[in-house]
């Protein structure tokens, strides 16, 4: 068994930045199922949100926040997060990261940030580092913690389930005590014990045929914490970005709304431009109204995409503020300077999650929970652009400072190993891709972007079906990482349709042609999922 003071499950924005706060203080295990680079945070492109400007202010950034969430946000969440944001910058940058900056027009040679502008935001506030901002976390956070020889990496390490007291049958009352994980090495599972365990494992785009993500977010941490009683909240709000890269060899390629924050237009097939009826901010309106307007085009014209042209841009510019971009269009041979893109929507990000307070403190003493997988009310109904990174960045700091002050006492229980019982090799392998691809095109075709409750439930009976099936194959045959995956991205299709079923109302990303509009009476109202007793 390993044993650690503090365990983390992800190296993305969240568990890096944890794992530095607390290294100081103990010996800190970063377990993640790839390399250490590979989360939905490598991929960021726009950047993080933040107050930084003199023509910005902290009350304009909440009111964005609140605005975009649709009602649901809780304020004084938003009010924390938005307000802390900057020294978390400051951090970051301290520690190496390099925002793209810009010369301030005059005679002096001073540089300041070149601030970015995304959907829904009033002001110029998005830093980044050109088109690449997560890539350059990663390196600037990877690099830290390579200097600190108290956190240790397990990479190809898969985080199976949460050892609780309650599982285990110990008595006293009931906490967190360790982790089971798959070494995708060996294919031995491993019991790592920690009084702080973290999860910090991202999304859940993966549940989805058509996403953003990229293949690690199969929303492992949504349903380990629920399989361990801790609560779930706002799953059935999951953002989809109106743009991703319309191409057959191009798996999931973003093109970043900060490409709409410098002037590109969204137009139909033939050419017109659609959002000047739909939005006074137009083709920069909050993105769900943005992927509405998209689903619906396509929908009513019969066109597999629309178009985002920013060649009215100066091609020098396009290339420098997009490197990524030009290149990887290119790459399809799509010119980005001289020919309009083809996009589409895709699901993108999770808005709701494991339910936390602020300081990413779940339901289960000593179980935390930051980034993306949480739940902290920040994004309410609907997440504001850029607001991840940050919130994962500022709850990262303040889980540490809470997890450090933590008065839990140390773990005595033992923490019994992995049991595999009589379990042996699959022999139908076909079995677990091909229930992977039924789950996620029912999610899309049933649970997309506009649903009814019709839909709603037909995916409800198709996951019941497909679990069940799912369950007895995970008992019978040893454990590999695409069984595990499969077996969490069938969990939270369940807790996304159950979620969005209880919801009355459209609100927000949760868009039911059953029923009209936001129900004033589902204002400040989470859905609240706990695993049956
Ligand atoms: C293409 C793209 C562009 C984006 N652009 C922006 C942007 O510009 N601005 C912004 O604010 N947000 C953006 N987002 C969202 C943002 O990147 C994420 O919300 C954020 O990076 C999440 O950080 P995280 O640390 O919570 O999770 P991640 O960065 O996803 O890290 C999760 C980690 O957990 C590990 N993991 C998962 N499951 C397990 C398991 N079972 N066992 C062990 N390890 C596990 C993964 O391997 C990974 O290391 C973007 C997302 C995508 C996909």
């Amino acid at each position: 068994m390993h044993q650690f003071d503090f365990l983390v499950l992800g190296s993305g924005i969240a568990g890096l930045s944890f794992a530095l706060k607390v290294a100081p203080h103990g010996r800190v295990a970063i377990i993640t199922k790839k390399n250490s680079a590979e989360s939905n945070t490598n991929y960021a492109q726009g950047g993080i949100a933040a107050v930084t400007s003199k023509e910005d202010s902290v009350e304009m950034h909440v009111r964005d926040t609140l605005e975009a969430g649709a009602g649901l946000c809780r304020e004084a969440v938003v009010r924390t997060i938005v307000q802390e944001g900057p020294a978390r910058i400051a951090e970051l940058i301290e520690l190496g990261m390099k925002f793209t900056e810009r010369e301030v027009p005059g005679p002096n040679g001073l540089r300041e940030f070149d601030l970015g502008k995304e959907g829904g935001h009033s002001k110029r506030r998005i830093l980044h580092a050109r088109d690449m901002t997560g890539r350059e976390v990663e390196r600037a956070l990877l690099a830290a913690a390579a200097a600190r020889p108290c956190i240790r990496f397990f990479e190809n390490h898969l985080a199976i389930d949460l050892i609780t007291r309650q599982k285990v049958g110990g008595t006293g009352p009931n906490r967190c005590l360790g982790v089971y994980v798959l070494d995708k090495a060996s294919g031995q599972v491993e019991t790592f014990a920690a009084p702080v365990i973290v999860l910090a494992t991202g999304g859940c785009g993966k549940v989805y045929l058509y996403t953003t993500n990229p293949d690690i977010a199969t929303g492992d941490g949504v349903a380990m914490a629920y399989r361990a009683g801790a609560a779930v909240a706002n799953m059935e709000f999951v953002q989809f970005h109106p743009t991703c890269l319309y191409h057959p060899k191009a798996k999931s390629f973003l093109v970043s709304e900060a490409v709409r924050g410098e002037g590109a237009v969204l137009k139909s097939e033939n050419g017109v431009e659609f959002m000047d009826a739909v939005h006074p901010r137009k083709s920069l309106a909050p993105r769900d109204i943005v992927a509405r307007a998209i689903d619906y085009e396509m929908k009513k014209s019969g066109a597999d995409y629309v178009l985002l042209d920013i060649t009215h841009k100066p091609a020098r510019f396009i290339i420098e503020r997009f490197p990524n971009i030009y290149q990887t269009c290119l790459q399809y041979g799509i010119d980005i300077t001289k020919e309009p893109i083809p996009v589409v929507p895709a699901a993108h990000y999770q808005c709701g999650g494991v339910r936390t307070t602020v300081d990413g403190e779940t339901d289960v003493p000593g179980l935390y929970a930051i980034g993306e997988v949480a739940c902290t009310g920040l994004h309410g109904a609907n997440r504001l652009a850029s607001n991840s990174l940050l919130e994962a960045v500022v709850c990262a700091h303040r889980a540490a400072q809470r997890a450090l002050a933590s008065e839990l006492p140390p773990v005595e229980q033992k923490v019994p190993d992995w049991q595999s019982g009589s379990a042996h090799h699959p022999d139908e392998m076909v079995v677990v891709s091909h229930n992977w691809d039924e789950i996620r095109r029912c999610m899309w075709d049933y649970v997309g972007i506009v649903r009814t409750n019709k839909r709603l439930q037909r995916a409800r009976t198709r996951i019941a079906n497909l679990q069940q099936e799912i369950q007895a194959y995970y008992w019978d045959f040893i454990v590999t990482s695409d069984l595990l995956e499969l077996r969490n991205i069938a969990l939270v299709a369940e807790l996304i349709v159950t979620s969005a079923l209880q919801r009355p109302e459209s609100r927000g990303l949760n868009y039911n042609l059953d029923y009209a509009k936001p129900d004033p009476a589902w204002a400040q109202r989470d859905t609240v999922l706990h695993k049956p007793a």
